[in-house]
């Protein structure tokens, strides 16, 4: 498809007006391409070539209108850092259409009624970040939001200090947060909040569409995608950042990308948000925040649906939790099925990692290659003795493991990524792109797409964190 052939829908249009604003975005000066996504033009059928058009540019600064094109920005409120935020909403993404079931998106095009004293900017540095990220969560097979390509312009905004601006077309089956049912709630709009229900179940859970106590049934499935997200994240070391309600999807994607990280060694009291002094988003403390953060949508939709079952559906999170992570990790340490010493076994390899200061990527990539020889796993850690006697323990599992040691390393290679996008590795995309060098976003966008591959051109990227790079922490103002 030619981008002068794209025929937009606005399916969330169709919602009352309360819950949206008509709004155009404002273009930034001379906009150039910084890197688009070949992959995910492929997935909305447009036209390889188109993407390094005029054309295109245009689109990504507001400048073109496809067909059918009525742009919004949506109205949501939510829980930041636990304080309830009555309104807050896209104040720098508006909506310029759907084609299908993708919602685009355009992040840093200008203010809008949600701006709340904000540009509607977004600088160069976190699009980076958000257009990367996204591609490497898909790449790791995380749910998430994708994006489908990134400029830049010289105009500048201030942050820490004067930086240049960009814009990220960013693509979702849903941009639906627990903080858009907050909002309804909390301004007493039952006839509103009861129109998103329904709209929330035709797009992520239109099997539930007749059944009578959909909006129960909603929720459970929230509760569960939810449990199961996190699992995932928790698996690859994912530290999200800003789990504010607003920043829940609730088609329980991955969505907007902050002050994100990865953890460079493992450790559970890591804060990868500069702005989060008590570390209440902290990695280990993300699957207790979602959970918290569940509670606060249930209270939400407590108005359209029975409290006590929204209860009993909400106390069964953790469990679903547990079993998720433990079935993931069980995979990851290549175990054909899980029996019941599993769960004290992955525990105590989260101590033993901690402890020794591991590399967390490293550490379960060399051990996919293990076949009894240690001395490329006690390298890792500080010390060896507390290696050994974990590496003792998986070494009596094995024993009873329903599939042979080829197996194993053949799913653990498939299942532990060689590479994950470090905070270092990113910055140094970021400092490249703003000497005008594209080079390094490409090259981590194709690492992004393939994680499980060897890429020895690459290889650089694939060993611990350089000490000085090691558990930094981010700035949230981007
Ligand atoms: P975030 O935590 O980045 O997802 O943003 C929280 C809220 O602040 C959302 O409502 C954003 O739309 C809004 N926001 C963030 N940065 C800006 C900005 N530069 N201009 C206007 N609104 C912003
Ligand atoms: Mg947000």
């Amino acid at each position: 498809m030619k981008l002068d052939q794209i025929q937009f829908t606005n399916p969330y249009l169709s919602l009352p007006p309360l819950c949206y604003q008509r709004i155009m975005p404002t273009p930034l000066k001379t906009p150039h391409l910084i890197h688009a996504n070949e992959t995910m033009a492929q997935v909305l059928e447009i036209d390889a070539g188109e993407l390094y058009t005029e054309r295109f540019l245009a689109l990504l600064n507001g400048e073109f209108q496809p067909e059918g094109s009525d742009s919004f920005a949506m109205c949501y409120a939510g829980h930041q850092f636990g304080f309830f935020v009555e309104r807050l909403g896209d104040g720098r993404a508006i909506n310029i259409g759907s084609l299908g079931k993708w919602h685009l998106q355009l992040k840093g095009s200008g203010r809008t009624l949600y701006s709340r004293g904000g540009d509607g900017r977004a600088v160069l540095r976190s699009s980076i970040r958000e257009y990367l990220m996204s591609e490497a969560m898909y790449g790791l097979g995380i749910p998430t939001t994708r994006a489908l390509a990134i400029i830049g312009s010289p105009q500048q905004v201030y942050r820490e200090d004067w930086e240049n601006t960009a814009v990220v077309l960013r693509l979702s089956h849903s941009w639906v947060r627990f903080g858009t049912f907050e909002y309804f709630t909390h301004h007493r709009k039952f006839k509103e909040l009861e129109a998103l229900a329904e709209y929330v179940i035709a797009e992520s859970y239109p099997h539930l569409a007749d059944k009578e106590d959909r909006y129960l049934l909603m929720y459970e499935e929230i509760v569960r995608n939810t449990a199961q997200l996190m699992a995932q994240w928790q698996s690859v070391g994912f530290n999200h950042g800003v789990m504010n309600t607003d920043n829940m999807s609730i088609a329980s994607l991955t969505i907007d990308y902050g002050p994100y990280a990865f953890l460079d060694d493992f450790d559970r009291d890591y804060i990868c948000n500069h702005t989060d002094g008590f570390g209440r988003y902290s990695f280990g403390n993300q699957p207790r925040i979602g959970e918290w953060n569940l509670e606060a949508l249930m209270l939400a939709l407590s108005p359209i649906a029975p409290a006590e079952r929204l209860k009993v559906i909400h106390s069964r999170y953790f469990g679903i939790f547990h079993e998720r992570y433990t079935a993931i990790m069980g995979a990851k340490l290549g175990l054909n099925e899980l029996t019941e010493g599993d769960y004290d076994l992955i525990g105590k390899l989260q101590n033993t990692l901690e402890e020794l200061k591991v590399d967390y990527t490293l550490f379960m990539r060399t051990l996919s290659s293990y076949d009894g020889e240690r001395s490329s796993l006690l390298r890792l850690g500080l010390y060896h003795k507390p290696m050994n006697e974990w590496l003792d323990l998986y070494d009596d599992r094995l024993l009873t493991n329903s599939i042979d040691t080829t197996e194993r390393h053949t799913r653990m290679l498939r299942t532990n990524p060689k590479y994950v996008l470090k905070i270092y590795m990113i910055q140094e995309a970021i400092d490249a792109a703003k000497a005008g060098d594209f080079t390094v976003v490409d090259a981590l966008f194709r690492i992004a797409q393939n994680p499980y591959e060897e890429h020895p051109e690459y290889e650089r990227w694939a060993g611990a964190t350089p000490e000085e790079y090691k558990n930094k922490k981010l700035s949230c103002s981007s």
